[in-house]
């Protein structure tokens, strides 16, 4: 995506009025993190690993309104790493990556449709199921290590004057020379940016999540597998039961689940089957949890004194995941850019280009899930996974759609042909041919 012809993305109606003193972040001057997921955490090493190569002596003060030591509160989250996030925090962060608390290492994944299902492997690193709220401790203990401040409590306002930002907060109120918004798709967060800049949430779909404990034998039996689920349903975009060490975490995602979703979704006859028999989730008592994915990109996301990453920015790969590595990117991404470029709405433009990546990603990943919607409504993914047991092609696209393993540039640029069209549209006749699969599900009642 050209910056400059983004023109909903530069809009800026409430923008900062523009100051001197917005070059590189430099010695006695202060940079504040709102959030301590792992965009914003990440931001803050990065800065902060930045001034000491630098030799800049730069105060990093990070907000974060939960307490993820003792899992007092946590980030809604499946807890699956995806490759390269080893690299990411080693290379990229120098941070140890913790694998003391790795509880699986995933395999592959298992896609089923309504009638079908298929075991998609790859040949590159796995991914790691850890839980997610150990991950952030650890993140956020890594970060006080290397001197960023870390305040317990929720940022509640902020106002631009000429040469800085005041933040208001629950427990401290700080002045800063820039501040780094990285709230996630928490409302309290976006709504508090969105009176004092010109940003505007990304668009988002909701998720539903909760947890079954299984007995010991049956999740030894389990597999180190994902099982991802396309149903049919109107209202759930897709599905997934992932093996944790204790658990089973269950989740669905679409533009307006709710927990009834989850319970016709509980009572689909294919997620049925890979859950133990005696399951029954109208005596379990299960504990349902919200969230939400974005799947836009934020507007007015940087101006002077201030950017925005990861979830709140809409930064993540749409559709299918890798949500924690695209917050560590960015997170220090938008580091790099406040150390070397500087603080000015001009200057973080280099912080947008710079995820390009990511923006270019989106148009690919939209055409996706519109396909996948479409397909699934009409009940052709039966016929996809029918294809893709045949066709070495069509099952590795499958395999890195799911896994979150390549871009869906990547992935058009390496399925889609001639071949692989025709090949599709055949499959797709073929069923129709056969009989009642062209038929639009029932909507959901
Ligand atoms: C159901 C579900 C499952 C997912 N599973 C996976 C997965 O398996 N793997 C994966 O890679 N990604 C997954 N994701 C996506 C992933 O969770 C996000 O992409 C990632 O957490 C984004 O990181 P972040 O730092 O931008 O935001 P967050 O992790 O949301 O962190 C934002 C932080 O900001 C804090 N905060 C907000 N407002 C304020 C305030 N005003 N003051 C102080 N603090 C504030 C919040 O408490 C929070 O800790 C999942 C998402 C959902 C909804």
């Amino acid at each position: 995506m050209d910056i400059k012809q983004d023109a909903s993305f530069l809009k800026s109606s409430r923008k900062p009025t523009r100051y001197s003193g917005l070059g590189p972040l430099h010695t006695g001057q202060t940079a504040v993190i709102i959030g301590g997921g792992p965009s914003g955490v990440s931001c803050a090493i990065a800065l902060k690993n930045l001034a000491q190569l630098l030799h800049q002596n730069i105060n990093v003060i990070l907000y974060e309104g939960k307490q993820f030591q003792g899992s007092q509160h946590y980030n809604q989250c499946v807890g699956v790493l995806s490759p390269p996030i080893d690299d990411i925090l080693e290379r990229q962060l120098k941070v140890a990556f913790p694998w003391y608390l790795v509880h699986r290492k995933i395999e592959g994944y298992v896609m089923h449709s309504d009638t079908q299902k298929i075991l998609l492997t790859g040949h590159d690193e796995p991914s790691y199921s850890v839980r997610r709220v150990t991950f952030d401790d650890y993140l956020l203990q890594q970060a006080r290590q290397r001197g960023v401040k870390v305040v317990q409590g929720r940022v509640t306002d902020l106002e631009f004057t000429p040469h800085r930002v005041i933040i208001y907060s629950d427990s401290e109120n700080i002045s800063a020379d820039v501040v780094v918004g990285a709230f996630g798709l928490d409302d309290g967060g976006c709504k508090l940016f969105e009176r004092a800049t010109s940003y505007k949430l990304p668009r988002f779909l909701d998720s539903i999540v909760t947890n079954i404990k299984p007995n010991e034998e049956f999740l030894m039996g389990f597999g180190n597998y994902i099982h991802a689920f396309l149903p049919s349903f109107r209202r759930i975009e897709f599905g997934a039961v992932t093996p944790k060490v204790d658990h089973l975490t269950i989740n669905i995602a679409g533009a307006r689940v709710t927990a009834a979703d989850m319970d016709k979704f509980l009572n689909f006859p294919p997620v049925r089957e890979t859950l133990p028999s005696a399951f029954n989730p109208e005596t379990t008592g299960l504990t349902y949890f919200k969230g939400r994915f974005p799947i836009s990109v934020a507007r007015g996301l940087f101006d002077d004194r201030y950017v925005v990453i990861g979830d709140a920015a809409g930064m993540v790969r749409p559709f299918k995941g890798k949500g924690v590595n695209a917050g560590c990117i960015t997170g220090i991404r938008a580091a790099e850019t406040i150390m070397k470029v500087g603080i000015s709405q001009k200057a973080f433009k280099t912080y947008y280009r710079s995820c390009s990546d990511v923006t270019d990603d989106l148009i690919y990943g939209k055409m996706l899930r519109w396909l996948t919607i479409k397909s699934a409504n009409y009940k052709f993914i039966d016929s996809i996974i029918d294809l893709a047991r045949r066709d070495n092609v069509v099952r590795t696209a499958l395999f890195n759609c799911i896994s979150a393993h390549k871009s869906f540039k990547q992935i058009y640029e390496e399925t889609i042909n001639l071949t692989t069209i025709g090949k599709g549209i055949g499959a797709i006749m073929m069923s129709f041919i056969n009989g009642n699969r062209f038929q639009v599900s029932e909507p959901y009642t």
